[in-house]
């Protein structure tokens, strides 16, 4: 007997304080703490190039501060950076020496003179009849490398609908569309804006790896949402406070920062990252991405709304894009003999890997993925100004923030690489 007892106590003392450091170390009323305040109508809805998103920014670099983090560059956790919202002044041109009518001119630009003609070194691309205009439209939008684009004159109607007014960033190239029905020989373009200049942040710390620093691996969630919308009278709720999209998935992040690092064990480097301007199309992870050799991340955990229950109830979330690299099995793996249970993504058809900020890193050939619970055919209070506090489980949350923290270990001891993602098989 006494045996037997000898060897159950020094067979669970160290599960014991393993199980305790990670309770004591993930508190539910931490996770309420910086949910709340993220979630708060003090934020405004996070909506970008507002004092709202600013003030969440301040937040989330002051809680990296306490937890004493590293900065990623700089002396700063602020990774800032610009972008440019231009306003037409005028445009006007020639297509084989016959004037353009400026209706069917439309140049993407943040340069305020843009002086386009066939000797430029501008890429020539056609939009012809039957094809998908849109699509392509914003494929050739994409393009890292100046394009003039001839679209047929069968797509008038859609082609008033281009304009430039968002923001672009600075690395976005100038992108000209003609409506003709040929290419022609000879062309010049003239456009003229206004261009206003406006700052975005995404928010950075690390953790230096100890043996492995010059290997990465990111713990990421969107801190921006979408502001306030008035649609009804005074008395309508107008600010969409992103509770859970995604205050829930930065929530996650920093507990996960004030475990790795008071854990003090990670063999290769950790980034944390509060991405900016999500939900206005990716502009935060597409700058971080240019900031760093994506072959060095050996892993991504991108965390979007994760805090009501999944399809499967508590104790379980999915992962997106499952297939593409090996990351999920290495995740589900360490979670074995757990309460937990990650899934592959159970909504492919709604393409949810493409649609955060995985997907930029992910076309990079990082193994990059989001983990979610948000059951996408029936969550109630997405994109509504209902994404609350008051309707997360914030217990679940915070169990499942545990359980990231437990798929992560043999990444972050460097034990698993996963695999990278095909570029070639993306869409
Ligand atoms: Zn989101």
């Amino acid at each position: 007997m006494k045996f037997k007892y000898i060897f159950l106590i020094t067979f669970l003392i160290p599960v014991l304080l393993q199980g305790q450091s990670i309770n004591k170390l993930i508190r539910l009323s931490e996770t309420e703490r910086i949910e709340k305040y993220l979630s708060s109508d003090e934020l405004a809805g996070r909506k970008i190039f507002t004092s709202g998103i600013d003030k969440a920014a301040q937040f989330i670099s002051m809680e990296f501060e306490k937890l004493k983090l590293g900065y990623f560059s700089k002396n700063t956790y602020l990774q800032s950076f610009q972008m440019f919202k231009p306003s037409l002044v005028s445009v006007n041109g020639r297509v084989d020496n016959v004037e353009l009518e400026t209706n069917k001119v439309a140049v993407y630009t943040h340069l305020e003179k843009v002086n386009i003609d066939e000797n430029s070194g501008y890429q020539i691309s056609s939009i012809k009849k039957g094809d998908n205009f849109f699509r392509l439209a914003s494929q050739f939008l994409s393009k890292k490398l100046p394009h003039v684009i001839f679209v047929d004159e069968s797509f008038a109607s859609q082609f008033t609908r281009l304009s430039n007014k968002n923001p672009l960033m600075a690395s976005h190239a100038n992108i000209a569309f003609v409506l003709s029905n040929s290419i022609p020989s000879h062309f010049a373009i003239e456009a003229i804006h206004t261009v206003t200049t406006l700052n975005l942040s995404n928010v950075v710390a690390m953790i230096p790896g100890k043996s492995l620093p010059n290997e990465y691996v990111i713990f990421s969630g969107h801190y921006d949402h979408l502001g306030v919308i008035s649609k009804g009278g005074s008395t309508v709720d107008s600010i969409y406070n992103g509770a859970n999209d995604d205050a829930a998935g930065t929530t996650a992040m920093i507990m996960l920062a004030n475990y790795f690092k008071k854990k003090n064990k990670n063999e290769r480097s950790l980034l944390f990252v509060a991405f900016t301007a999500e939900e206005s199309g990716g502009f935060g992870s597409s700058y971080f991405s240019e900031q760093l050799n994506p072959e060095a991340v050996v892993a991504m955990f991108n965390l979007e709304m994760i805090g009501t229950e999944s399809k499967w109830g508590k104790n379980s979330a999915y992962i997106t894009g499952f297939e593409k690299s090996n990351m999920g099995q290495i995740l589900q793996e360490n979670l074995k003999g757990t309460a937990f249970t990650f899934y592959p993504d159970p909504y492919v058809d709604q393409n949810l890997f493409y649609r955060s900020d995985n997907a930029t890193l992910a076309r990079l050939g990082v193994p990059a993925h989001t983990i979610s619970t948000s059951k996408m055919d029936d969550e109630p209070n997405y994109h509504k100004p209902s994404d609350e506090i008051g309707t997360l489980d914030l217990n679940n949350m915070n169990e499942i923030i545990k359980a990231i923290a437990k798929s992560s270990e043999s990444i972050i001891s460097g034990k698993d690489t996963p695999t990278r993602v095909d570029t070639s098989q993306l869409k």
